[in-house]
């Protein structure tokens, strides 16, 4: 989301280089490799000119980082935000090339925006402005080149459009393999939209046996009570969780004696915010992050834990379904206070997981079962989760430098086996 929204302006694609250059010491990459992975392999930056509802021009600005595709096709989802930076993209399409690299899934990263804000534009113009981004892009896009994907304040609908406008422009036929995140009518996968949570919700479940946490006696913490933090909650909870507090743009609440999901969802819908459903108390934010539980679910914002309150958190792991909530400084604090810290890059892996299902139903022209997509999922991300567990023990670093090292190795492996050509 925002870099506004930062309780302190930290530059994204700062903090996933230094990511990477202290996964390159380790590894004793040589300069030119770690270069290769420093920069994206190519960015297009468009003007899309939009008709707006009154009759005049809008003139938005667009992205598209496609970071390395060394072992597949890019990957990576589309966002919508006013605070949208060629910076924060570039961050976001490497960490996705970590992502699919730890998922072990064969694609690339990826990641786009527009610099708008969708909550002041009517469904019309999203739809111009939408259908416009997919033209500027549809040259670099593709079923095997680059599969975009629904990121912040983007969904179904405009998923749905670029598909459309791609399928139309490339041969005019349909071509759903050409992103993901769809509706089910068009291609979309059975289990895609809670993919991310119950991707998450398997990792809590393994890291839970690594510490030896009864989930029945585990109470929880979340920030953010969108998609990601919504099912990420719910279905710990079915594991016998108890959520104890929670927050949402609105601001945040909290019940000791736990709060039921399945009511605060139903009242989310209903009232638009969860402050004031039934029994809980009002608290801040600071005080959110700060309560004492078993598990903290970050799956709101970037740099939620920094230097100033990593300190004062009181919790057993963290299980990131936001991208990027803790910073580098506060991670080297949470690992002193052996907190197991389940970085995004594998806790949110479901998300891209279910939407490489999803490419390979369309590719096929099949379709799978709940059944089957959320089996496919828990062998996927358990085995990823303890592929990162056991690097993080073998090279004695914290869990976040554990994926980062497993997904360079992986894409490394990927570019030496391949060569330079020419
Ligand atoms: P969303 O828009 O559905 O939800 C975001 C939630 O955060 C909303 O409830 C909003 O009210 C809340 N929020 C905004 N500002 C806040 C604040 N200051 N304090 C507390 N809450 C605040 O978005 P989402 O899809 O759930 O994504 C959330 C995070 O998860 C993002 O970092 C996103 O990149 C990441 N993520 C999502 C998916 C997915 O499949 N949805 C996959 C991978 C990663």
């Amino acid at each position: 989301m925002s870099s506004s929204n930062f309780n302190e302006k930290i530059n994204p694609f700062e903090v996933a280089l230094k990511q990477l250059q202290e996964a390159s010491k380790i590894l004793n990459l040589d300069n030119g490799m770690l270069e290769i992975l420093s920069k994206p392999k190519r960015i297009l930056t468009v003007s899309i000119p939009t008709r707006m509802d009154d009759g005049s021009i809008k003139v938005f600005t667009g992205f598209r980082s496609q970071h390395n595709d060394a072992r597949g096709p890019h990957k990576g989802g589309i966002r919508y935000h006013p605070d949208v930076t060629l910076d924060e993209v570039k961050a976001l399409s490497m960490w996705m090339t970590w992502k699919c690299a730890i998922a072990n899934i064969p694609y690339g990263g990826g990641k786009g925006g527009i610099i708008c804000n969708p909550k002041q534009m009517s469904e019309n113009e999203l739809e111009r402005m939408t259908r416009r981004f997919a033209y500027l892009i549809s040259d670099i896009i593709g079923p095997y080149r680059d599969i975009p994907a629904p990121d912040v304040y983007t969904g179904g609908k405009e998923m749905a459009w670029i598909m459309d406008t791609y399928s139309t422009l490339k041969g005019n036929y349909v071509q759903p393999e050409v992103i993901t995140g769809k509706p089910i009518a068009i291609g979309g996968s059975l289990g895609r939209n809670e993919a991310t949570g119950r991707g998450l919700a398997y990792t809590v479940r393994e890291a839970a046996k690594k510490r030896d946490i009864d989930m029945k006696q585990a109470t929880v913490v979340v920030q953010g009570f969108g998609n990601a933090g919504q099912f990420s909650s719910k279905l710990v909870e079915e594991q016998g969780a108890k959520i104890i507090a929670a927050s949402d743009s609105q601001g945040a609440i909290i019940n000791k004696n736990g709060i039921s999901m399945d009511a605060l969802m139903k009242f989310k819908k209903e009232t638009g915010s969860i402050v004031g459903f039934g029994d809980t108390k009002s608290i801040n934010n600071d005080e959110l992050l700060e309560t004492e539980c078993t598990i903290l679910i970050p799956a709101a914002l970037e740099n939620q834990i920094t230097n100033h309150n990593a300190d004062k958190i009181k919790t057993q792991i963290i299980a990131e379904a936001a991208n990027g909530p803790t910073t580098p400084e506060a991670d080297e604090i949470l690992y002193k206070k052996d907190i197991l810290v389940i970085p995004d890059v594998l806790a949110n892996g479901g998300g891209v997981t279910v939407s490489y299902f999803e490419w390979l139903q369309n590719l096929r022209r099949e379709y799978w079962t709940e059944e089957e997509v959320n089996n496919r999922l828990d062998l996927n991300i358990t085995k990823s989760f303890y592929d990162v567990y056991d690097t993080h023990t073998q090279y004695n670093v914290d869990m976040r430098k554990a994926a980062t090292l497993l997904a360079v190795k992986r894409v490394v492996e990927a570019i030496n086996i391949r060569g330079l050509w020419p």
